[in-house]
């Protein structure tokens, strides 16, 4: 059994834990949070990832969609102030890198989401 809990419910991780890296970059300005999950809720968080990200590295399978130069909010087109970093380890599963840019009206509701402040 891990001794860690799972950073959506709190409760003791049974086996190993998924892992999510989150970031939240502006500029010099970031803010970063590491997040341990119990199966059932690192499944959630990568529907989440989905929801949230383009995703745009995964192993075993060299490279997805070179999303070299993304410079729009993923909501709204506009221009993007934020970029968003999310690493997925979960258990069982190859990684998953996910990159969106977010403007500072959409940063909100995203920064909300994952539980790291804008
Ligand atoms: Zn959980
Ligand atoms: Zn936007």
């Amino acid at each position: 059994m891990s001794q860690f809990a799972c950073s959506a419910d709190g409760r003791r991780i049974k086996g190993s834990a998924s892992t999510a890296y989150v970031a939240l970059v502006n500029g010099s300005y970031s803010s970063r949070a590491k997040k341990r999950f119990c199966e059932e809720h690192g499944v959630a968080f990568r529907f989440l990832c989905d929801d949230l990200a383009q995703l745009v590295w995964i192993d075993e399978q060299s490279q997805i969609d070179e999303a070299t130069e993304i410079v729009t909010c993923y909501r709204c087109g506009k221009d993007a102030t934020y970029t968003l970093f999310l690493d997925l380890f979960l258990r069982g599963e190859p990684s998953r890198a996910f990159r969106a840019r977010y403007c500072d009206t959409h940063v909100g509701d995203v920064s909300q989401k994952v539980s790291v402040e804008p």
